[in-house]
């Protein structure tokens, strides 16, 4: 493993002032529109929920695309069933025929995602699950945001899931949703004053770590509630030994963790989804994501994988199709420029000739922060660097 340096801006959302403005007056489609929501510590630990809410286990045959992240498949082999991987085109958009030769008797779930916030034909999918009758998740783990037909994402499949770290400036957080089915009976259990504390605090750390605790020491109500709530949670739990503080999907492992599945997220997260600026993050990640298909289109070596950015979509993050993913990586990584590569490790056991285009796209598809914590400068400075290493590479054939 080659050590990169740390990003030089911050890859996920980060607190700051401008994480609370609120803005009451206005209504932005998203997936807590969908129903009861349940907060979970993961989009793993939702996904888990899931299969057990739709009583899928051991033996049962679950869809999963070939383009994943492992965090998605871990769950389904928790529950005991058997993953079938499906093509994808190379839109990203699911390939139904694929998965229509691969259904028989046992398989009863189809999970697609909405990548990168860009919605599959969801239509299309719902009708194409209730005539094979099988059932359907959503994973909008990149798709906290947006609607589809005048519908929110999440509202298409039985069940749908979130990551919320991916969306908000917090440490841990997943939930559950149904459109379709009750929730209510679904119980969580609290993870402890020591894991209350360790959201808190690891949020705030991080955005001490990118400089913006400035602004956050001017709001005075956020460190008095913190104070207060932190220090009456350590005094309780000065008696208990052994507390897990928090679960390892937060420090960006792959796995799932068992006694994390069922626990409720932080207060902390719970409040912050609930007072972010949803306005704000909406706005600030499509000009954002404009501003790098502006400035990103046209180099040579690369492209853009989406050719607009359509109302309603809202974007988790800017994908770039690379052509060569071995020579850009390393130098845009030294450069301090942070890269996500969705799918950078698929599932081991998954036969690498299923889908090609899955292959080729967990290799070249780079994936920029367009997130609303983004500063202006940030923004220019990324853009500048990523210019001038593709710029670098030869002129445009
Ligand atoms: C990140 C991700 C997940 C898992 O979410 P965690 O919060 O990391 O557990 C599931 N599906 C997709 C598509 C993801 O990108």
């Amino acid at each position: 493993m080659v050590d990169f340096p740390k990003p030089r801006i911050p890859t996920s959302p980060v607190l700051s002032l401008a994480s609370f403005s609120s803005d009451k007056h206005q209504h932005v489609p998203s997936i807590l529109d969908v129903g009861q929501v349940k907060f979970v510590t993961s989009g793993r630990a939702s996904i888990a929920l899931a299969l057990r809410q739709m009583k899928i286990g051991k033996n049962d045959k679950v869809l999963l695309p070939a383009y994943h992240c492992i965090a998605m498949v871990e769950p389904v082999i928790e529950e005991n069933c058997v993953p079938v991987f499906y093509k994808i085109n190379s839109d990203t958009s699911v390939d139904l025929e694929d998965i229509h030769a691969r259904l028989d008797n046992s398989t009863k779930l189809l999970i697609v995602v909405n990548y990168f916030g860009f919605p599959q034909n969801l239509s299309k999918i719902r009708i194409f699950c209730d005539e094979n009758n099988i059932l359907l998740l959503e994973d909008c783990a990149h798709s906290f945001f947006g609607e589809y037909d005048g519908r929110a994402l999440g509202s298409f499949g039985d069940y749908a899931i979130a990551s919320t770290v991916k969306f908000f400036p917090i440490y841990e957080g997943g939930l559950l949703v149904s459109s379709r089915h009750s929730i209510s009976s679904l119980h969580l259990e609290s993870a402890g004053a020591g894991f209350e504390m360790k959201a808190a605090l690891n949020a705030l750390e991080k955005g001490f770590e990118y400089g913006r605790l400035r602004l956050l020491q001017k709001l005075i109500y956020l460190p008095i509630l913190l104070k207060n709530f932190i220090w009456g949670h350590i005094k309780k739990r000065v008696s208990s030994k052994n507390i897990d503080f928090g679960p390892g999907s937060s420090n960006g492992g792959p796995e799932i963790e068992e006694k994390w599945i069922n626990k409720e997220s932080s207060f902390f997260s719970r409040y912050m989804i609930k007072r972010a600026s949803q306005t704000q993050i909406v706005t600030r990640r499509r000009e954002n994501y404009l501003a790098l298909f502006n400035a990103l289109t046209g180099l040579p070596g690369c492209h853009p994988l989406f050719s607009g950015l359509a109302d309603g979509v809202v974007p988790y993050v800017f994908p770039l199709f690379v052509e060569d993913p071995e020579k850009n990586f390393g130098t845009l990584k030294n450069l301090g420029i942070p890269i996500i590569r969705f799918g950078e490790f698929l599932w081991q056991s998954m036969e690498t000739n299923i889908c090609p285009v899955s292959t080729s796209l967990s290799k070249r598809v780079f994936q920029f922060p367009c997130h609303q914590e983004l500063t202006p400068a940030e923004l220019s400075w990324m853009i500048k660097e990523i210019r001038g290493v593709f710029l670098s590479n030869g002129p445009v054939e």
